[in-house]
């Protein structure tokens, strides 16, 4: 779970989406690419979406079914090479897309947890985040969704040694940060940093 990897945990099957199911059953489902670091796509600020229309659909439920591949915790747009304010994230009910998500209101208090990142595989990095946030955004069908602190408690996944509530609040802070180009590593100190882009670089030139 959160320990393992921010992106990373087990999440149960959500149940067909009423909405999206008809246009959607049919098609087939693509497990899709994750980009990761340095590709220049994680560092770009999202774009709104103006429309959802059938391809925004049918990539929310490619990365759905991707986040549940790779046992993510949840997973943003830029991450499978779209620059677009669309995140999916695990909840008890299974994976929940918010488009355009907003953080309106902060907790005061924050709390350090280990996070790690599907488009950095291998560092988990202590993360300071706000315990609960408060969001808006659009679901799959357009209408205006809002988590409070009462839906993050009963959709957040349960974890250990976390406030009720602050296991979602975290996965969707994560999950925003992609949206602003902005990951765990510009989240550590300098010197934290520029140690672990050097391995990070090495790694990914090995790989190639
Ligand atoms: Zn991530």
């Amino acid at each position: 779970m959160l320990s393992k990897s921010i992106d990373g945990g087990s999440i149960p099957s959500a149940p067909a989406s009423p909405a999206s199911s008809v246009l959607i059953i049919k098609a087939i489902i693509m497990i899709l690419e994750i980009k990761k670091y340095p590709d220049q796509i994680l560092r770009k600020k999202s774009k709104e979406v103006k429309e959802i229309t059938p391809e925004i659909r049918r990539l929310i439920e490619d990365m759905k079914e991707t986040m549940l591949k790779v046992h993510g915790a949840g997973l943003a747009a830029p991450q499978v090479g779209v620059s677009k304010r669309i995140i999916v994230v695990g909840t008890k009910e299974g994976p929940l897309a918010l488009i355009n998500p907003k953080i309106l209101r902060k907790s005061r208090d924050s709390e350090l947890g280990e996070e790690g990142c599907l488009s950095l595989p291998g560092p988990y990095l202590e993360i300071k985040r706000q315990k609960l946030v408060e969001v808006e955004a659009l679901d799959i069908a357009g209408r205006k969704i809002r988590l409070g602190q009462d839906e993050l408690i009963s959709k957040s996944p349960a974890n250990a040694g976390y406030l009720e509530g602050a296991m979602l609040s975290r996965i969707i802070q994560h999950e925003i940060d992609h949206l602003n180009g902005i990951l765990i590593i510009n989240r550590i100190s300098f010197w934290q940093r520029l140690k672990l882009r050097k391995k990070l670089k090495q790694r990914a030139y090995c790989s190639q």
